[in-house]
């Protein structure tokens, strides 16, 4: 294994991160027999989605924030469970507006309580239907698309100001595909994901990366931020690091939102569920997070919770949520012509591509990231430096 300050395995593949995207086209491309050289800045595996157990509660702590898979793609299911045993799990989030508890995505039971009404669910849309609001042509941004799906007064309640302590920045200039994210339900499902195929590893996630990562084609260093300048001599690069971190930030930083957690422990169960949102301007945290939730099959007396807030992610913060917004798209359009002119390097997973990912959907790319560069290779061509456009 190489050591601090080394370069890289000449010839063999480098892969710069261990979370779903690394892991992932390492495990693909060392099962068709390839050398992969993995390095990993933090001390840990699995990237935003590791997973730990709390010594003091016993408690599996999402320690970057709740992550639940779920997918409608049946490859990337097989593929995950090779690696784990998935527990069955439906995510279930409520919010607390107004000093009352609704249940979210949007749904009839949310629009009744809300309303202080019993329709059903004909009703329910037509009512919706009476509040929204169209301009002309398709919604432009997050607000529009909040107007035309659920009208003002929904909007006010459970999106504006939520939105605007996840994103800092007011809605109207979101795009609006965040909020595309989430369903409007005529119906009392008050499921949060629609995703035939949903769980929770059992072991969590850091174990299933840890088994991915398990193969005698790979070698794995923690605790190593690897630079550009230490991956010469590698056949190909596949860097799932920040874009513009490649490129030592020199046309300025793309801009990311990061979170801050507070955590607590008490006895018994704090909220009586996995993620509690608080849609109220007046209190600072957007959600708060009771982890045992998110493994039903195990019991502990105590619990673990975490108090979330965003805000902007600074030089040494972790970067989460790309905020693509006009500066960040004309940024991310000049490290794009930069990137383009690069050799042997291929920008992977969300903060390769500067993209708002899902877990299915790293995945998914990945397979199909590692897939390319075999049939590239094969074919004696260079793969570009981004498979899936960053656009
Ligand atoms: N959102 C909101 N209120 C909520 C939940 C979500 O306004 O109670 C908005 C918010 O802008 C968020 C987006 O919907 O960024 C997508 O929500 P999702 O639950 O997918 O966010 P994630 O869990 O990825 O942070």
């Amino acid at each position: 294994m190489a050591g601090p300050g080394t370069t890289a395995d000449p010839g063999g593949i480098l892969v710069a991160g261990a979370g779903l995207s690394g892991a992932v086209i390492a495990r693909c491309l060392a099962e068709a027999g390839l050398r992969v050289q993995v390095v990993e800045a933090r001390d840990h595996v699995a990237g935003n989605c590791h997973t730990e157990r709390d010594p003091e509660t016993g408690v599996m702590v999402h320690r970057y924030g709740p992550h639940i898979f779920h997918t409608e793609k049946a490859p990337v299911w097989d593929f995950v469970n090779r690696f784990a045993r998935f527990m069955p799990y439906r995510h279930r989030v409520r919010t607390t507006v107004g000093g009352e508890v609704y249940a979210l995505p949007v749904n009839l039971g949310t629009i009744n309580q809300f309303f202080r009404r019993a329709m059903r669910p004909d009703e329910a849309r037509a009512f919706v239907a009476g509040l929204t609001e169209t301009g002309d042509g398709p919604p432009r941004n997050f607000e529009e698309q909040a107007l035309a799906m659920i009208g003002a007064d929904l909007y006010r309640a459970f999106f504006k100001s939520y939105t605007e302590k996840q994103w800092g920045t007011p809605p109207a200039l979101l795009p609006a595909a965040i909020l595309k994210r989430l369903p409007l339900r005529f119906s009392y499902d008050d499921s949060y994901f629609s995703h035939r195929f949903q769980g929770i590893p059992e072991q969590g996630y850091t174990a299933m990366v840890t088994a991915m990562l398990d193969h005698p084609g790979i070698t794995l260093q923690l605790g190593r931020a690897l630079r550009r300048e230490d991956t010469a001599g590698a056949e190909q690069v596949f860097w799932s690091g920040p874009l513009d971190g490649w490129f030592g930030h020199r046309l300025g930083r793309l801009g990311y939102r990061t979170l801050d957690f507070e955590h607590f422990t008490a006895t018994g169960d704090w909220q009586g569920c996995p993620v509690m949102n608080y849609g109220d301007p007046e209190v600072p945290w957007t959600r708060i997070t009771e982890h045992k939730h998110f493994a039903p099959w195990e019991e502990h007396a105590a619990t673990f919770c975490s108090r979330e807030t965003s805000r902007a992610c600074g030089p040494d913060d972790i970067p989460y949520y790309p905020i693509r917004l006009v500066r960040e798209k004309a940024l991310l359009a000049d490290y794009l012509a930069l990137a383009g002119a690069e050799r042997g390097v291929t920008f992977v997973g969300r903060l390769g591509s500067y993209r708002y990912l899902d877990m299915d959907q790293c995945i998914e790319e990945a397979m199909e990231v590692a897939r390319r560069y075999l049939e590239a290779r094969r074919q004696g061509r260079p793969l570009p430096a981004f498979v899936h456009s960053p656009v």
